[in-house]
């Protein structure tokens, strides 16, 4: 499959149907090797950053990316490297681990709210308030210290979650906040694999947890989760990615690929100057100009 196309491949944006096994997480859509994606993604990045730099000068539109993953997906690298490229003004990264005490005394989207982008700036969240519908979800006793009352934790709170999730991003799109959501697809195989490899080699041993392998256990109740989530909150206004995570090189071409194509719908184009503004710019040059 050429570049141009990957982005519509793996984009789920009606979710009723949707199942995981359709997925292949080791897929590379006829893409051979690294070395041959390698043109495409440069030509990505430059192209990212191009629009990011109009993004940022017209100051009315901004763009929210998700991230979430299983340990060890390449979540991180992935963000490094398809970022690599763009203005870090413009930019902002945040990350979202287990909830403060502070955070516990709030509402579920309060704390990424706060995280937002700007208009004009691209924000990331690697983990995000789906965390509310996944680990949560496979863990129910975390539910405990978000000392939600009683009587509102029903059988119906899950699917209650959806339907808030779905709104905000709805109330977030028709404010201007463009959403994409990136679900990066690993196989149990290529996990382990890559749990070894932080186990048996020094400079990767900071990178392994126990809590990873204690989560692992949990599979296919994270597969299922995944699941369910990707079926009630994938929208066509905020569309989830569903992106082969087995080779890591294929995971960046097409999430830069998504990136890039999203930034050209939005249509971006340069402030336009009125008339008295254009007085202003043609008087500053003719004085610069006289020195
Ligand atoms: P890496 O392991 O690659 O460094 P990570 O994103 O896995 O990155 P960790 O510090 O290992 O970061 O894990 C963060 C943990 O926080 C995850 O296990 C995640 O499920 C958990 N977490 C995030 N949000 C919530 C939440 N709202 N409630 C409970 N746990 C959460
Ligand atoms: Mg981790």
């Amino acid at each position: 499959m050429k570049a141009g196309k990957l982005a519509k491949a793996y984009r789920v944006d009606r979710g009723k149907h949707f199942r995981l096994k359709d997925f292949d997480p080791a897929d590379t859509a006829g893409w051979q090797s690294k070395e041959l994606a390698e043109e495409a993604l440069i030509e990505h990045k430059d192209r990212t950053a191009a629009l990011q730099a109009k993004l940022y000068a017209q100051d009315r539109w901004s763009l929210l990316l998700i991230f979430q993953a299983m340990d060890a997906s390449g979540k991180d690298g992935a963000i490094k490297h398809v970022m690599s490229g763009v203005n870090p003004q413009g930019c902002q990264v945040y990350s979202f681990k287990q909830p403060s005490p502070q955070e516990l005394q709030h509402d579920f989207l309060w704390r990424t709210t706060m995280c937002l982008p700007e208009r004009g700036h691209i924000g990331i969240f690697n983990r995000s308030y789906y965390e509310e519908v996944l680990v949560v979800r496979v863990h129910p006793e975390l539910l405990k210290n978000e000392q939600i009352p009683d009587e509102l934790v029903t059988k119906h709170l899950w699917h209650e979650r959806f339907e808030d999730i779905r709104c905000f991003e709805q109330h977030m799109a028709r404010n201007g906040t463009v959403i994409r959501k990136f679900f990066l697809h690993l196989s149990k195989k290529e996990q382990k694999k890559r749990f070894l490899a932080r186990l048996e080699e020094p400079e990767k041993n900071w990178k392994f947890s126990p809590g990873d392998v204690q989560e692992r256990r949990c599979w296919d109740d994270y597969q299922n989760a995944y699941e369910d989530m990707i079926r009630n909150t994938a929208t066509e206004g905020a569309p989830w990615y569903v992106v082969p995570a087995d080779n890591k090189w294929f995971t960046r071409l097409v999430l830069s690929e998504v990136i890039v194509h999203t930034l050209e719908e939005m249509k971006l184009s340069y402030p336009k100057i009125d008339a008295d503004k254009r007085k202003e710019v043609d008087a500053a040059k003719k004085q610069l100009l006289k020195e």
